[in-house]
């Protein structure tokens, strides 16, 4: 698998390390968000079967965050981009 960076063109997987699902976010109130979000946000992730936004940051490169648009199904990488600009 080959992946596109926005910065440094197309590198192997080797050089990227993959940091998850781009889609969680942390409870915005903190100490102060219910348990259950908490929960949500440490433990459960959504089985997805298609596409699919993944984090990888590009270690052995640029050293950039990148968010991946990734098809679970058949692992064809749809869109690559700075996660600075998707934030
Ligand atoms: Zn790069």
């Amino acid at each position: 698998m080959r992946i596109a960076c926005p910065h440094c063109g197309p590198r192997g997987l080797e050089e990227f390390l993959y940091h998850g699902d781009a889609t969680v976010r942390r409870p915005r109130d903190g100490g102060a968000a219910p348990t259950k979000e908490w929960t949500d946000y440490v433990y459960f992730r959504d089985n997805a079967n298609g596409p699919h936004d993944e984090l990888w940051y590009h270690s052995a490169g640029c050293h950039a965050w990148l968010v991946v648009r990734r098809d679970l199904a058949t692992h064809e990488i749809l869109h690559v981009k700075s996660a600075r600009d998707a934030a």
